[in-house]
């Protein structure tokens, strides 16, 4: 089966009750039994382990990952948390330098006290990557492309370097989507998506995911879901699924809108940087054009001339159409201003090391008529 049929007919099932073509929403916490220990439906006694609505989700989120089994989340968060439960004191993390800013702050506060030791490094010098893997060294984690600053990792190059030290590699897909680009294929073990994000695609909810390409590894991974509890609701687990069913033609058109965008703030005179893997000055648009299968995406990232945080914020008072708001991947047009916003709980000092200065601004392209983007992208920059 293609993408474009898997994203529509992926792991589904007619409901074998009712013949319903949509899964219901199972809106039930718990499943009789005809005896002690025997439930009527073998696979469903208590929803926190698993409900059919949610299982419906899982099985479309490893179809369209190309993963043995789907698990999901009530948050993208809860799911890189489960993951992190792989691992104990002693173990050695090592983490792309530039992450979501909930992410990092997962990594380097919640799990201070853990003795798992976390290293954030540049992952495109693979040398010095390499340099810093040891016997303790479980997990690599990578975001790309990253968010806000567009950041690609080379999948490929670092998964044949994991492979060969026997260590679990994570990628963080929100911002590509499996439409674009297909980590397990290119070698990874697992895939984290925030489904509030271009999976769900409405704005409408929030959800997490993790496909994991080995099938005892996920049912490891549902055992820690099972027994911590961060599972996703029936209905909010109907509304991923429902996002599913559109994401290529959105994502098209989400990287349709966002190229073009790219094209016009690149040459508007005050515009200093534009971030986009599509643009061919982009520092990483070769490994982009490698991986990402189909386009670049609808994440647009930019700085101004004057370098001032009072640009920024001035722009972000006077946008109509888009929408000053936290969040990305949905089919409205959402702005952000990083440094006050989304990547608020990341130290200052550290910010301004990586590149997200006072003037960077994160676009979320939405999929409305581009001439009205770039209409409203005109006004507040004027
Ligand atoms: C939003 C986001 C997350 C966190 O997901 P939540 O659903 O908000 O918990 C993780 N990674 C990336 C790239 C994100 O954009």
């Amino acid at each position: 089966m293609k993408f474009n049929t898997k994203t529509i007919h992926g792991g589904q099932h007619h409901d074998p009750s009712t013949g319903a073509v949509m899964p219901p929403v199972y809106q039930t916490s718990t499943f009789v039994q005809t005896s002690p220990g025997k439930p009527l439906n073998p696979e469903y006694e208590y929803s926190r382990a698993a409900n059919p609505t949610r299982t419906a989700l899982e099985n479309a989120l490893a179809s369209i990952e190309n993963g043995a089994r789907g698990l999901a989340f009530s948050s993208g968060l809860a799911a890189t948390d489960c993951l992190l439960r792989l691992f104990k004191a002693g173990d050695e993390i090592i983490a792309m330098d530039d992450l979501y800013g909930g992410t990092y702050r997962l990594f380097t506060r919640l799990y201070k006290d853990s003795g798992i030791k976390f290293h954030f490094v540049d992952m495109n010098d693979l040398d010095g990557f390499q340099k810093l893997i040891n016997e303790n060294t479980k997990l690599v984690w990578v975001e790309t492309p990253t968010n806000p600053l567009m950041k690609l990792a080379d999948i490929e190059a670092i998964a044949q370097i994991t492979k060969k030290h026997n260590i679990l590699f994570a990628v963080d897909n929100t911002f590509a989507t499996p439409y674009l680009q297909k980590p397990l294929d290119l070698g990874a073990d697992i895939v984290m998506h925030s489904a509030t994000k271009y999976l769900g695609g409405h704005s409408d909810v929030i959800a997490g995911a993790l496909i994991i390409k080995d099938k005892a590894l996920g049912e490891e991974l549902h055992f820690k879901q099972f027994a911590t509890g961060a599972t996703l609701g029936p209905q909010d687990s109907f509304l991923v699924l429902r996002g599913i069913k559109t994401l290529h033609l959105r994502v098209q058109r989400h990287c349709e809108n966002g190229a073009k965008v790219a094209e016009f703030l690149q040459n508007h005179p005050k515009v200093e940087r534009v971030y986009y893997p599509g643009l061919e000055n982009h520092p990483f648009h070769e490994i982009a054009k490698k991986q990402m299968i189909g386009g670049f995406g609808g994440m647009v990232t930019f700085t101004f001339k004057t370098g001032k945080k009072e640009d920024a914020i001035s722009f972000l008072e006077k946008v109509n159409v888009f929408t000053l708001a936290e969040s990305l991947g949905g089919v409205e047009s959402l702005a952000n201003h990083p440094a006050l916003m989304t990547h608020a709980s990341i130290p200052e000092d550290k910010r301004k090391e990586i590149g997200i200065t006072d003037d960077l601004v994160r676009l979320s392209v939405g999929i409305e008529d581009v001439e009205d983007l770039i209409e409203d992208l005109k006004q507040a920059l004027a």
